[in-house]
């Protein structure tokens, strides 16, 4: 197993104890808002799965059925995950509403706050752990999975705060409206996991300062062309795909132009690794003045 399906793994573990920690957490004090935290958890978990398997897929190189690769693997996971979340949060909101006019106080408040608290700490120290060892820097997919962390344990601490007062003040409609609370803000998380990843799905151009860190690479090393245009990029989870049209002197010859696209293809593939180039030669009265103008 390579690293990031190790960590992976060792994801499902863990929120896997979180969430054994908060259902028990749930069930010994039947409050709404601990119910929220229990199904975010249970939500983590199918993410961490769904993770795991993205990564394996997307990891696979490119076949004859598939010869752009597998890599939208991820990105189609995202989709999932993010229809997950707001699953949960319709789950959420129903409990919320069906408690808000018959509140309760939690039954056992120590521990169920206990429980929920060692839950959170859980994943909290897993997301820390993970933002240390950089992985999430080169798998999206593992990004995800600790922003996915990092909010949880946000809501951990606003619930169990929120709990806190509710007990300590007597007010039980404190408890479905944290659910209620927690609802809205999964689901915003939700949506935007699942619009980001759709945006990608349709081959969204990487990020300007990307776009022009490529620009200044090309025409640094198309010394003996004129210019490219008609530069497309896009981007599906870890693949890159960059094509343009490189206009040279008519009169050059063919070796001569190949020799420029390897020096610019050497450039870029120095910089972004597995990226994917296709340039396609034109003579100068092609020029269209525009795009990268390589001095
Ligand atoms: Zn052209
Ligand atoms: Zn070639």
């Amino acid at each position: 197993m390579f690293i990031p399906l190790r960590l992976a793994a060792l994801s499902v573990v863990i929120s896997l104890v979180s969430l054994g920690l908060k259902v028990t957490a749930w069930r010994v004090s039947h409050s709404a808002a601990l119910y929220s935290d229990a199904l975010e958890s249970l939500v983590n978990v199918f993410a961490a799965v769904m993770v795991m398997v993205a990564l394996k897929a997307a990891a696979k190189p490119a076949d004859s059925e598939h010869p752009y690769g597998h890599a939208k693997a991820e990105l189609l996971s995202a989709v999932a995950e993010g229809g997950m979340i707001l699953f949960a949060a319709v789950l959420i909101l129903e409990r919320a509403a069906s408690t808000i006019f018959v509140p309760h106080l939690p039954s056992a408040p120590v521990l169920g706050l206990g429980l929920n608290a060692a839950g959170g700490l859980v994943n909290a120290l897993w997301a820390l752990a993970l933002g240390r060892s950089g992985v999430t820097r080169k798998f999206p997919a593992l990004a995800a999975d600790q922003a996915h962390l990092v909010a949880d344990a946000i809501t951990t601490v606003g619930i169990i705060a929120g709990l806190s007062i509710a007990v300590l003040a007597d007010l039980p409609v404190i408890d479905p409206l944290i659910a209620m609370a927690v609802a809205a803000q999964i689901a915003f998380m939700g949506g935007r996991t699942v619009l980001r990843a759709l945006s990608a799905l349709l081959d969204r151009a990487p990020p300007a300062e990307m776009v022009d860190r490529i620009h200044r690479l090309v025409a640094t090393h198309a010394a003996g062309a004129i210019e490219a245009h008609d530069m497309r990029i896009r981007e599906a989870g870890q693949s890159r795909f960059l094509e343009f049209h490189l206009v040279v002197p008519g009169t050059m010859t063919v070796a001569e132009s190949h020799t420029i696209c390897d020096r610019i293809e050497g450039a870029l593939k120095r910089e972004m690794a597995g990226v994917i180039i296709t340039i396609h030669v034109e003579p100068d009265h092609k020029a269209k003045n525009e795009g990268i103008l390589v001095k």
